[in-house]
């Protein structure tokens, strides 16, 4: 009844619109009963068309569709007739109120995105969380990994199959909570709610498979055809051409291919590629049937060249892809819906699996076309699958059968394939196979182990020859590799062993066992090999599919061990069955009797070196693996159970395996040589530790199970016969053979691998059912054997152990029970250190050792032994006992045949003659005695009275013992005389022992103190020969290296002694004047220079020079860079280089050329030589091998002689300028303030013009003008004043002019180098072509210098150092030189031109009315740059001379008065900036005691000063509330980084010495003060403003900036990003406070977390597949892909690349998020990767994120990484990088 009304509702008003009258048709028709699908599909072959058609008159690159109208016409009706009412929205929230939230998360990954799955709590590797159930649950507080999702999957929260705790996170507790007390979801929603949307499914679902998997391109389904539709080819009709992705085709082909197909740009086809790549197909053109056939066939012929297969494209018409389209929304609709209630959820499994009519159901007929599909169809199904049917039990167990049902087909539809596995159907499988119940389930009802090797077997058969799997070279294994994703399905299915067996369960795992043994035969002696001998081998064989297979099948075979042992039925069961078939592929064996030592033995004939040999042996292998089990259930190899047929015997049964170990033995005496790499790789693997357990382990256990079964005696026999020793353990074989036969040393060796079996046999026990051991004994045997070669970090540790990939270890537990972590030290990683008390565990003959390892492990542990005071030997330790099956092995040590070798070998060792004796032979042999001794120690301390082992007793009575103490002394005992002692020690105290019949308490005495102190004495003497020796090697080794370093780079080098220091620099005192104590740096009291003689050694002619102006000139490498670093406005570099102007220097400091030396010194003239060859070698090189790219010789780059470091330029070594200079500035006279600014105002107020041609550049071209400035006369000048004022006046300028007289001799050679280094700055630091005459060179010189004296100002700062005592010898080298070339550019520049910049200078300085209508007003303009550029410029303003860059010579400044003067100028000038921009101190803030203070006259002046220069800006003026006290600190403070700057500027201008107090680090008034002093300044700032005529300067100045000011405090009130002017604008604050980088999160998941909601900018709200953060300004880049790349100057670039052109003028420092490492961008075509600064519990990083274990940050190496960048390191680091790792240069460092 209720229905009906609300369907009455609905049907009132009248029908408006055609929407309402088809939903109400629909409603009526099904109220009748009478819907039937057609109706649904005839609205839709009307309305579909229309909107979703691609049009032709439209670029088809840039299409869009109405989707509002679509939603309108299309989704609406749907949405109404499911809800039976127009309240759509309404009805969809009661639903959603119902199970909300949901006990299951289950959302959905998109790929890349962040999982976290728990190692304590997770059942299994593939239980994940998505990020948001993460943050919410418990698992954030365990040991979670972190890892990127490969695509597909869902978060397994809430389901509490996959967790072994914590199933549930916060949210979805609530929804269990809930939904415990509910009933079935269906039964909650309205009967007819139920069927309408069941219909709709049904019609809904049909319709998309039918549409998605269509056939027919060119006609839609006929009821579906559009009005008016032809199927002729010639109509009007619309078609497209559609483009299909695969994986044959790289990207780059696909863009070429359209850009030629569809005449595009690339950019277009770019983006073209990348939807391609991301949906799977995408329309290329719109038009006619034949245009657009056209452009298919031009397509398939590009792609079809050099034979590939051409790229698919289809020709479609318009209506298809409509209904494709329409489709493709459909089901995100129905995603959309599922979303709104659990019923829906049940309802879609009813129709998409249970077919009432046929018993196909729609879900198999959807799978079954999968891999028909494109990309984007297949996720839309695969999504809605999970969705729609795993989140219900019921439906996904359904689900699972059809699925398994299928799997066959399912498999090799995706093995004929070319799409990744994981777009694939078949990628559900970790879904269904991990859960247990289901997995189990599948294996009783569909038999799905079966099923599934069944599978794998039939695609196995095609790679099959004569019963074996078999591969070759060159051969396609693509297929293959495909089907072996059938393995790792195997492994989910067995991941949890069943509890409980049935016996549907034990039928159905026998049945698909025997699948897997079958397979296991096909490997069992694949790849085999035959000894090569005489010729090497030609062609290396195949061997990486079978180690690939081994791999996979590790895990596997594990698990299905473990099953087997889990049940006594199923292990008789399948060991019978592995037995039977390993009966019938062995091969027939003869067998001839062998006699040592009395004993006799039957071996099996044959000759290893001779026949195939192979390290594959699955099936024996898998048969140990069966017989370690049997023990338990109380069964033996010869039970009865196995009582089969022709059963191996133990013999046969380690025949296999033996056969590898004499392999291997012979390769390792360097028998098998001639057979290449193939079968050294083999060899490796076999001992790798990701295949040992299933190998080399294997192999051992089989040689046990052997041994324990054959009489001792025997057993040693077969192994002699195996090995070829039965003539060594001949007494006459000595005799017969010359030391250097090689056959003599072949046997030797190999009798040394022999012991090493019998060692190994005998004492491997740490594997549980060989020796009383557990899991945990075997692993923290591993780790204590591991960590005697050396203390491990984590990560290698973890990577040196074998890993159960399906189950959690726990090693770290064992960790830390063996060792302790050495905490890391700022930046290295943290190390495992074994604990003192294992050392005692340590076996040199570990099985798992390799060589190398071997040698080190002993190596390392004698020489702790020998710091420890210790007897340097290594006995062998105690192994556990062995298991009662094996115990009987022990025997062999006392047999008979061992107790011949035995003394065989002792008797060797003391018999100089004998040729077969070897010092690994008597190691060996102690070893095995040492053995013996243990064991029977151990039998007489269990207090077995009639034990079997009677060593000692057997050893007197057959003479070992004396044949040991013959040794003793002997000198080719020496070096085991230790374990000799040892030895004897031992045997003699267990005799002793037995003979007293009492338990012995300690192991061995120790040594005498005597023997030990004179042997440590001795050898202390040996080694200290031995270290010499050592040193001296690597000394040759490094100059041998050193030479090729330097060959490499330059062949005209001769030969450098890496000896000698590289760069010797003798400081001499030359002059000290007075008043070095107190030195003052400016004005007429300057005092205190000291001047040192300074000689270098050249580093390429080695030849000393010291730096003089008559000597050779010296030069030292430098590096400019633009440099943004100490920017304060990022993104603010200036457009347009050409019309920049340098003059006056932006504050915010935003751009600069920055520079730096590695300080190596050279002559000028072989620095020349050496580029010049360097340059030549670069264009000798071939253009396809690419230009070296660590530097560019186009841009003078080059890398330093010596260290390799980055440079692109070269600073030359000047004197002290003061040297050459005979007066000084105390002969002129001092001079009032407001005198000098008067006489300068004067100066600059009438000018004399001169317009001149300006000279042009290469790439200019027409007519520019450019304008001269000359000041009035000097003559003039002081005509305005009194004569003595004009004296003074005179006489500081004619200092300048009196230099020019006396000095005029600068050497070419030095000129030229001054103008190579201004021209370097000019070029790049504006980014133009040289141009020696442009008048901005010598600012940009002068810039540079100032640039980067700010810089090495900042970085001390940053470290907390003192200005002048912590300044490193590089940076003090490096402000020294450029201070001194700057100081003398006037030698090269045109004196007209730097006059004409001084009097611009002057001018906005001193002249109101020119200030007032200046551009840049004070707060605009860098300070310290302006004194810079005002001290050099100045000496040229009154120059009469019309010298034109020659070298007559103008001077240098002195730092006299007039540069006190203008340091007075600009520090008033910046302090106009600081008032105007510092923070107004009021009163409040002050304490009671401070407020009683009585104002100091230096207070009252500077408060009045403050508000002078407010009122002018028209700013606040409340004089009352100004904290005067805190104000001046303020005022001080901010001062400091012009100051200090100012300080070092002058410092190596004057030479006056630096004052002891700016050695060390002072609070900030004392450095005040200091820097006072220092300069010449008062530091009472009242004094400072004193002049008149500077005040009125300041008020100038002030009311110039008061736009700035009133501009900077609307801003302040406007929200950010409302800002529109053209030009950023941040008011600097003093003292500028030092860039740093990005704050990042402590916790790396939380950065993780926070940029999951990234999207790439220009996909669509796609994710990035790579975001990049900068780290210098925080943006977030998507980076290193096809959709965010940008055109640069004309190249298309990546978006990092882009991104560090505009932030760092080319030089970037990102953190890739998702593969967690530093990414250095260095110039366009420069990068490197680096470690991130986030590491793990243990100290370690993780870059590439391979470990996922969780990360935190490290704010040390974040330090350093700020460092790197402050100090402008990138560039050097990355060319330095590049360098080391040739491999890098491969990276397209340009589409970062
Ligand atoms: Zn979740
Ligand atoms: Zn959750
Ligand atoms: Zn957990
Ligand atoms: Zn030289
Ligand atoms: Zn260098
Ligand atoms: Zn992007
Ligand atoms: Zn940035």
């Amino acid at each position: 009844m209720e229905d009906e009304e609300m369907f009455l509702s609905i049907t009132a008003p009248t029908f408006h619109s055609s929407v309402d009258f088809t939903v109400h048709d629909w409603l009526k028709k099904y109220n009748a009963t009478s819907l039937r699908p057609v109706d649904f599909r005839e609205y839709w072959a009307l309305n579909v068309p229309n909107i979703y058609s691609p049009r032709a008159d439209v670029n088809c690159l840039n299409m869009t569709f109405d989707e509002e109208l679509a939603k309108q016409v299309l989704f609406t009706p749907l949405e109404r007739f499911v809800c039976g009412c127009n309240d759509t929205y309404g009805v969809f929230e009661e639903l959603k109120k119902i199970d909300n939230p949901p006990v299951l998360c289950g959302h959905v990954f998109k790929s890349e995105e962040p999982t976290y799955s728990c190692r304590d709590c997770g059942l299994d590797p593939t239980c994940v969380l998505c990020m948001e159930c993460f943050k919410n649950s418990s698992h954030k507080n365990h040991r979670y990994k972190m890892s990127m999702n490969g695509g597909g999957g869902y978060c397994d929260c809430g389901d509490e199959e996959a967790w072994k705790a914590y199933a549930y996170c916060e949210m979805h507790l609530q929804g269990k909570q809930m939904m415990s007390a509910q009933s079935s979801p269906i039964e909650q929603i309205p009967l007819d709610l139920i069927q309408r949307v069941r219909l709709i499914m049904e019609v809904v679902l049909s319709y998309c498979h039918e549409m998605l998997s269509w056939e027919h391109p060119i006609s839609p389904p006929p009821d579906l055809c559009p009005p008016g539709f032809r199927t002729t080819n010639e109509s009007q009709d619309i078609y497209a051409t559609m483009l299909f992705n695969d994986e044959i085709h790289t990207y780059d082909q696909v863009i070429h291919t359209l850009s030629r197909a569809i005449e595009c740009s690339e950019k277009e086809a770019t983006d073209c590629a990348s939807t391609i790549d991301r949906e799977g197909r995408r329309i290329v053109k719109c038009g006619t049937f034949d245009k657009c056939d056209e452009v298919r066939k031009i397509i398939e012929r590009t792609t079809s060249r050099s034979g590939r297969k051409p790229l698919r494209v289809v020709v479609m018409h318009s209506s298809v892809i409509a209904h494709q389209i329409f489709s493709m929304r459909l089901l995100l609709w129905l995603k959309q819906m599922l979303s709104y209630s659990k019923a829906f959820h049940v309802i879609f499994s009813q129709v998409m699996m249970e077919s009432p009519t046929t018993d196909f159901p729609l879900l198999e007929s959807i799978i079954l076309s999968d891999t028909q599909l494109w990309k984007a169809a297949r996720n839309q199904w695969h999504q809605l699958f999970i969705s729609g049917t795993l989140m219900d039990q019921q439906s996904k167990k359904t689900f699972a059968r059809i699925f398994t049902h299928n799997y066959p087909l399912l498999m090799k539809d995706f093995i004929a394939d070319d799409h990744e596995h994981s777009v694939s159907i078949t990628s559900l499988s970790v879904q269904i196979f991990t859960v247990p119940t289901l997995a189990r389930y599948l294996i009783m009802e569909e038999d799905a182990i079966y099923v599934l090797l069944r599978t794998f077997l039939t695609e196995c058969e095609r790679n099959r020859k004569d019963g074996k799997l078999c591969f070759e070279r060159g051969q396609n294994i693509e297929m293959f590799r495909r089907s072996q994703y059938v393995l790792f399905d195997l492994r989910f299915l067995l991941t949890v062993k069943p509890k409980d067996w049935n016996s549907s369960l034990r039928k159905n795992f026998l049945h698909g066992i025997q699948q897997l043994l079958n397979f296991l035969s096909w490997m069992q002696g694949m790849d085999s090999v035959i000894r090569q001998v005489g010729q090497h081998i030609e062609f290396e064989a195949e061997w990486e599919t079978g180690i690939n297979l081994q791999l996979k099948l590790v895990p596997l075979i594990t698990l299905v061990l473990d099953w087997c042992g889990s049940d006594r039925v199923v292990l008789v069961k399948a060991l019978r069955a592995a037995l039977k078939l390993l009966e019938t592929i062995q091969e027939k064996m003869t067998a001839i009797g062998q006699e040592v030592a009395d004993h006799s033995a039957s071996c099996i004939e044959c000759d290893i070196s001779s026949m195939p040999v192979t390290i594959h042996l699955p099936l024996s292998r898998f048969v140990a693996g069966l017989v370690l089990h049997l023990s338990k259930y109380d069964l033996m190899y010869n039970s009865p159970e196995f009582l089969i047929g022709n059963k191996p015997g133990p013999e046969e049964l380690m025949e296999p395996p033996l056969r590898t170990q004499v392999m291997i033995a012979q390769f390792r005496a360097g028998m098998w040589r001639r057979n290449g790499y193939s079968l050294v790789n083999q060899v490796s693997f076999y001992h790798n530790v990701r295949l040992r357990e299933e190998m080399l382990d294997r192999d051992i256990m089989l040689l046990q199970i052997a041994a324990s079964l054959i009489e001792s005696n025997e057993f040693v026999i077969h192994l002699l016969n195996k090995y070829g020793l039965l003539i060594w353990v001949g007494d006459t074989f000595d005799t017969s053979r010359r030391s250097e036969d090689e056959y003599t040393r072949q046997t030797a060796a190999i009798a040394e691998e022999f012991l090493s079996l019998l060692i190994t046999i005998i004492s491997e026990r740490y594997y549980p059912g060989i020796g009383n051991v557990t899991e945990r004994d075997k692993v923290k045997k591993e780790i204590i054997q591991l960590l005697c070669i050396e203390s491990m970090p984590h990560s290698q540790l973890c990577k040196m152990l074998p890993r159960d990939s399906n189950h959690e270890t726990g090693i770290e537990d064992v960790m830390t029970e063996v060792a302790g972590l050495k905490k890391p030290t700022d930046t290295s990683t943290g190390k495992y250190e074994l604990k003192p008390e294992f050392y005692s565990c340590f076996n040199p003959f570990f099985y798992h050792y390799t060589r190398e390892e071997q040698s080190k492990a002993e190596e390392v542990q004698l020489k702790r032994k020998k710091q420890a005071g210790e007897e340097e030997c290594c006995p062998p330790p105690l192994p556990p006992e062995f298991t009662p099956p094996f115990s009987i092995i022990i025997n062999i040590l006392q047999c008979d045949v061992i107790v011949h070798i035995t003394n065989l070998v002792l008797k060797r060792a003391s018999n100089l003659h004998s040729t077969a004796y070897s010092e690994g032979q008597l190691e060996k042999i102690l070893h095995l005695i040492g053995l013996a001794l243990h064991e029977e120690q151990r039998q007489q301390e269990s207090k077995e009275e009639n034990g079997f082992f009677r060593y000692t007793e057997i050893a007197e009575k057959k003479g070992i013992l004396a044949n040991l103490e013959s040794c003793q002394g002997f000198p080719r005992v020496e070096a085991h005389k230790y374990l000799l002692n040892w030895t004897l020690r031992k045997f003699h105290a267990l005799q002793r022992q037995k003979k007293e019949g009492k338990a012995m308490v300690t192991d061995v005495e120790p040594l005498p103190e005597s023997t030990a102190s004179t042997n440590s004495k001795r050898d202390k003497k040996q080694s200290a020969q031995q270290a010499a020796a050592r040193r001296a090697r690597i000394m040759a080794q490094m100059s041998a290296m050193q030479k090729s370093f330097i060959r490499q780079h330059a062949e005209l080098l001769k030969e450098v002694d890496s000896e000698e220091s590289s760069n010797q620099i003798e400081y001499e005192t030359f002059v000290v004047e007075e008043g070095s104590d107190d030195p003052v740096a400016l004005g007429n009291l300057q005092r205190g220079r000291m001047i040192y003689r300074q000689i270098y050694t050249c580093i390429l002619c080695r030849e000393e020079q010291e730096a003089t102006l008559t000597g050779r000139t010296l030069v030292i490498g430098a590096f400019v860079q633009r440099s943004t670093v100490l920017s304060k406005v990022r993104n603010h570099i200036f457009e347009n280089p050409k019309e920049f102007n340098p003059l006056l220097i932006s504050a915010d400091l935003s751009c600069g050329p920055h520079t730096s030396t590695c300080g190596h010194v050279m002559h000028s003239v072989c620095w020349k030589k050496f580029f010049e060859a360097v340059v030549a070698k670069e264009r000798r090189r071939p253009v396809r091998y690419g230009r070296h790219v660590s530097y560019n010789v186009d841009k003078q780059e080059f890398l330093c002689p010596l260290c390799g470091c980055l440079s692109n330029t070269v600073i030359p070594l000047m004197p002290p300028n003061t040297t050459f200079l005979t007066n000084t500035v105390t002969e002129t006279k001092s001079i009032k303030m407001d005198n000098w600014l008067f006489g300068l105002q004067k100066a600059v107020e009438k000018l004399q013009v001169q317009r001149l041609r300006a000279p042009l550049s290469e790439d200019e071209s027409g007519e520019k003008f450019l304008y001269r400035y000359k000041p009035t006369s000097l003559q003039e000048v002081m005509s305005y004043f009194s004569a003595d004022v004009s004296e003074q006046l005179h006489s500081l300028f004619s200092v300048y002019l009196q230099q020019h007289t006396l000095c005029n001799s600068f050497p070419d050679s030095l000129l030229d180098m001054i103008k190579v280094f201004c021209q370097a700055t000019y070029t790049v630091g504006l980014n133009v072509h040289p141009h020696s005459d442009d008048e901005r060179v010598p600012l940009m010189a002068w810039w540079s210098c100032a640039y980067t004296i700010h810089s090495i100002d900042q970085l001390l700062q940053d470290q907390k150092k003192s200005l002048f005592g912590d300044l490193s010898s590089r940076q003090a080298q490096c402000i020294q030189s450029l201070v001194r070339v700057v100081g003398a550019s006037l030698r090269i520049f045109d004196a007209q031109v730097v006059r004409s910049h001084c009097v611009n200078l002057l001018q906005f300085l001193l002249l109101p009315e020119h200030h007032s209508c200046s551009p840049n007003c004070c707060l605009e303009v860098d300070a310290f740059t302006l004194l810079v550029f005002g001290c050099l410029s100045m000496p040229a303003l009154f120059t009469a001379s019309n010298n034109h860059g020659s070298n007559s010579g103008l001077a240098f400044p002195l730092g006299g008065d007039n540069e006190l003067c203008m340091l007075h100028l600009i520090l008033v000038f910046h302090l106009v900036q600081i008032l105007l921009s510092i923070d107004f101190p009021t009163l409040e803030e002050t304490e009671t005691s401070e407020s009683q203070h009585k104002e100091t006259p230096e207070e009252v002046e500077i408060c009045c000063f403050y508000f002078e220069v407010l009122n002018e800006t028209g700013l606040e003026n409340s004089r009352k509330s100004v904290n005067v006290q805190k104000l001046l600190r303020n005022i001080h403070q901010a001062m400091l980084p012009f100051l200090r700057c100012s300080a070092l500027f002058f410092h190596f201008l004057t030479d006056v010495g630096a004052p002891e107090t700016l050695q060390e680090m002072h609070g900030e008034e004392y450095q005040f003060q200091a820097l006072c002093r220092y300069l010449g300044l008062s530091c009472h700032l009242n004094e400072v403003v004193q002049s008149s005529l500077l005040r009125q300067l300041a008020h100038c100045w002030a009311r110039r900036a008061r736009d700035c000011c009133l501009f900077t405090k609307e801003k302040s009130q406007m929200t950010e990003g409302g800002d529109s002017s053209p030009r950023k604008w941040v008011l600097i604050k003093y003292p500028t406070v030092i860039n740093q980088l990005v704050c990042l999160p402590a916790d790396y998941s939380d950065l993780i977390n926070n940029i999951s909601m990234f999207t790439c900018p220009n996909s669509n709200g796609d994710d990035s597949r790579s975001p990049t953060l900068c780290l210098v300004c925080g943006q977030m880049l998507c980076s290193h892909s096809y959709c965010c790349q940008m055109e640069l100057e004309g190249v298309v670039v990546g978006a990092c690349t882009f991104h560090a052109h505009i932030c760092g003028a080319g030089v970037g420092m990102f953190l890739r998020i998702r593969n967690c490492e530093i990414l250095l961008l260095g110039g366009k075509t420069k990068g490197c990767y680096m470690a991130p600064p986030y590491v793990d519990e243990y100290g370690e990083t993780d870059q590439g994120l391979m470990r996922g274990n969780p990360l935190h940050l490290c704010k040390d190496r974040y330090r350093e990484l700020h460092r790197l960048w402050l100090s402008h390191g990138i560039p050097e680091q990355v060319s330095h990088t590049l360098e080391q790792f040739p491999f890098l240069a491969t990276t397209n460092w340009l589409l970062m």
